[in-house]
């Protein structure tokens, strides 16, 4: 039986109570199935994101980080991270504020879980070159340099976060902050007064993803870059300022609708629809003539193991398709800083 899919109308006039509003993560196996999606795209095997040769050795090395970062969750259990205290919670959530903010002061184990990703980093088996010469420069940073260079990325402003190092700590921080959303009640986390940021912790999305199965099928959700939670938004509207009037898809083949209409269009005219893979659907820059910033979406529909982390980093070809066409990327990926001026 074929599903009916919505008109974006239909979804926003549902009872919101009906959709899943905020997916909070699971840390236990969200890094092991991104380490497994990273290596499969520095192989050369998801069809829908193809990899530059260049790019090949920074997603491994990023495998190596996302199992450490799994390493880590292992060894501290689901509890490992302490969450606030249910005043202070009370307090974000009378104020509408995130209760877990990623700009507030920060959990002191942070530092703790850093060392134990650096441990298990030194322990990785198929390590690129790259890495032990990372962790010996990442061992020998004082600690107050690695607060300045945490409250760089969590401020998310370039200055401040050195390229080579950022990544390991954003790594940290994604351990830190996602252990603590995954024990969250959802009922702390209300709807901030933009939608374009983590209801959880405040901070920016890396990407969108179209999710399937259960009652998130066809939705549109946005992940957040520090703590791994996704929040929904509804599809054919800026993430960046939230207009919907001048919005356009940008795949590596090229520009269109919405994927989603497309098989409405494709369904009305009697053709297979959205049961079929299309792998030029996985990934695509959503566009906004507005603001002219650009996010991406990758969508499950068409590739059951889209993971928002990995897949941004790994379709870098899009970013310079759309940067060439004038669109400012609207935030970074917390596994990759560029350098300034470069
Ligand atoms: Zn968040
Ligand atoms: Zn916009």
């Amino acid at each position: 039986m074929v599903q009916r899919l919505l008109q974006p109308g239909e979804i926003e006039a549902l009872d919101h109570n009906a959709i899943p509003r905020l997916l909070l993560p699971h840390p236990a196996s969200l890094y092991q199935a991104r380490a497994a999606r990273l290596r499969a795209l520095a192989a050369g095997e998801v069809p829908g994101i193809p990899v530059e040769e260049a790019l090949k050795g920074y997603l491994t090395l990023m495998a190596c980080v996302a199992d450490a970062q799994h390493t880590v969750v292992t060894r501290l259990g689901a509890t490992g991270v302490a969450l606030p205290a249910n005043e202070e919670l009370k307090l974000a959530h009378d104020h509408n504020m995130p209760p877990l903010p990623a700009t507030g002061t920060r959990p002191a184990v942070w530092l703790g879980v850093f060392a134990s990703l650096l441990d298990a980093l030194e322990a990785a088996k198929d390590a690129p070159p790259q890495l032990a010469p990372a962790v010996a420069s990442l061992r020998a940073t004082p600690s107050a340099e690695l607060e300045g260079i945490a409250d760089a990325i969590l401020g998310s402003f370039d200055e401040g976060a050195d390229p080579l190092r950022a990544p390991f700590i954003a790594a940290a921080l994604q351990v830190t902050w996602s252990l603590m959303a995954g024990q969250l009640d959802a009922a702390w986390a209300q709807p901030l007064v933009t939608s374009t940021l983590c209801p959880v912790c405040g901070s920016h999305p890396v990407a969108s993803v179209v999710r399937i199965g259960g009652q998130s099928q066809g939705y549109r959700y946005l992940h957040c870059s520090v703590c791994e939670s996704e929040w929904h938004m509804v599809r054919v509207k800026c993430s960046c300022c939230e207009s919907n009037g001048k919005i356009a898809y940008q795949g590596l083949i090229g520009k269109d609708e919405d994927p989603q209409l497309e098989n409405e269009a494709a369904a009305k005219a009697g053709k297979p629809g959205y049961k079929n893979i299309d792998p030029s659907k996985v990934a695509r820059a959503e566009t906004c003539d507005d603001c002219h910033t650009y996010r991406k979406i990758f969508n499950q529909e068409h590739d059951f193991h889209v993971e928002p982390v990995a897949d941004d980093l790994a379709s870098m070809m899009l970013d310079v398709l759309v940067s060439e066409a004038g669109y400012a990327r609207a935030s970074g990926n917390p596994l990759l800083w560029l350098k300034e001026d470069a």
